[in-house]
């Protein structure tokens, strides 16, 4: 167990409760295939999974078992999100870190790295270019270091949500940085974000010490573990988990990812809100090891299987893959995707159209326009959506468990993501993907049933077109 500084207050709930020779153990069995298929069907009835379930999918390597997987996997994504993808885009506020993460291009001992933190004007900068996309959701990043105070964070929240540009304004910022005590969570929390996320990076202790080495911050295994108990103990309660895959092996880092959210519904009534799964990719300055790359097979395989474990929890494919390969698993269960995306500190403004890469922290496989990713989408036959009504009508949390259920998503995402869609079109979309656009829309209030809700949508729809109302949500 790893030992914790005592000025350092832990959540209620704190323990490790990774056992891993229990998770080894798992992985050391093989399931029988009416096994995997018992629990296929029991994910189908949309109950969330055990670890010992989760390490039976994990099992499963025959060619028609992992198809079965997949095909599953799709099918409970239709039935719990429908054809909706949520949109985003992820802004590099500073690069300045204290740890030395060895996957990282802003570990302290990297002198390649351009150091910056944005200046509260250089902030709003890269919001406006962003509003210029038609993004409506951000994500904050961070290194750790001193100067990313809690008070810090929570004054870039509020200058993000200040930044107003003709018919756009972000509604939602969420944040990924180091994890803070509970008073620094309550502070950010007043700020109005959305989800704090914190991904564990590797749940395995012994990789976690070799990769975070010295006595940095992050060195401390259990202190980062049970961050987002923490901020759900200081009334965050839409906080995002996640594992850097390629550390080490990845069927573990399932049951890891698995176990964590188990810990939090047990403990809070709630899982995390979203999953997080990014992939090692190249980055200035760091020597990538092999050992446990993750190839695409495993990656989609990954993807479903925490699509059939955690059926409730949003999953999210970062622009670190290629195009072509999020295309694909967007189906297996993907809700959430960023687009038009650029990391580097003021990439937004300054990057050009080549990725810069002493000025990022790694390598990103999707920078296409988020016109084009739209596009895409919608001729996939998903509907792009920029909703924030959970959050801003305070459907979070426990609460929004309640509402995700069937019913829900025709009542209120669907609606909502055309709305927001509508938005796009008008105010942002190239000619192509405006008539794409309006051709999916049709579709879609086609599939609606008859009644005052597809009505009251129809004259909202109505207004975005002809008139200058927006952010009209349910
Ligand atoms: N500094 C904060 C922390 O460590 O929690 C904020 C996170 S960091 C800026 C965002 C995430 O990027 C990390 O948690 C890690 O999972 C991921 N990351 C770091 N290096 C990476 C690499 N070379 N390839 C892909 N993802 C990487
Ligand atoms: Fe710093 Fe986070 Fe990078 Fe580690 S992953 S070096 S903590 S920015």
């Amino acid at each position: 167990m790893s030992s914790v500084a005592p000025t350092r207050k832990l959540s209620q709930s704190a323990c490790d409760f990774i056992d891993e020779s229990f998770l080894h153990g798992l992985l050391d069995r093989r399931a029988e295939a009416a096994q995997v298929r018992d629990v296929i069907a029991k994910s189908m009835a949309k109950q969330a999974l055990s670890v010992e379930e989760t390490a039976v999918l994990l099992s499963a390597d025959a060619p028609e078992l992992v198809e079965e997987i997949f095909e599953a996997a799709r099918q409970l994504k239709r039935d719990v999100y429908g054809n909706r993808i949520v949109l985003f885009a992820p802004l590099y506020v500073g690069n300045e870190c204290r740890n030395d993460c060895l996957y990282c291009a802003f570990r302290r001992s990297n002198t390649e790295q351009i150091r910056r933190t944005l200046s509260p004007a250089e902030l709003r900068s890269q919001v406006e270019a962003l509003l210029r996309q038609g993004h409506k959701r951000c994500i904050l990043v961070f290194g750790e270091d001193p100067r990313y105070s809690a008070q810090f964070i929570a004054d870039c929240v509020r200058e993000v949500y200040a930044v107003q540009l003709e018919h756009g304004e972000i509604r939602r910022v969420n944040i990924n940085a180091a994890p803070l005590d509970h008073e620094g969570y309550a502070t950010v929390k007043a700020a109005g974000i959305g989800t704090y996320q914190i991904f564990q990076e590797t749940y395995h202790h012994e990789t976690y010490r070799h990769v975070h080495p010295g006595k940095a911050r992050k060195s401390d295994y259990l202190w980062r573990l049970d961050g987002v108990s923490r901020a759900m103990e200081a009334g965050c309660d839409d906080v995002g988990i996640g594992a850097l895959f390629g550390l080490y092996d990845w069927r573990f880092e399932v049951l890891g990812l698995v176990s964590h959210a188990l810990h939090l519904q047990k403990h809070y009534h709630v899982g995390p809100h979203t999953i997080s799964f990014p992939r090692l990719r190249p980055a200035s300055g760091v020597q990538l090891d092999e050992t446990y790359r993750v190839g695409d097979e495993a990656f989609k395989r990954l993807i479903a299987i925490l699509r059939l474990a955690v059926p409730y929890t949003g999953l999210i494919c970062t622009a670190r893959e290629p195009g072509a390969l999020r295309r694909e698993v967007m189906a297996f269960g993907v809700s959430q995707i960023d687009a038009g995306s650029r990391i580097e500190l003021g990439g937004y403004t300054e990057a050009g159209d080549a990725q810069v890469i002493e000025r990022e922290q790694f390598q990103l496989g999707d920078i296409r326009p988020l016109d084009a990713v739209m596009r895409e989408l919608i001729q996939d036959g998903y509907i792009p959506s920029f909703c924030t009504a959970c959050y801003r009508l305070g459907r979070t949390g426990e609460h929004f468990m309640e509402f995700a259920i069937p019913g829900f998503i025709q009542n209120m995402c669907t609606p909502n993501a055309l709305s927001t869609l509508m938005e796009y079109l008008v105010d942002y979309g190239s000619q192509e993907t405006w008539e794409t656009g309006q051709r999916l829309v049709r579709q879609e209030l086609d599939k609606l049933p008859e009644g005052p809700r597809k009505k009251d949508l129809q004259d909202r729809l109505r207004r975005i077109q002809e008139t200058d109302a927006r952010d009209l949500y349910f």
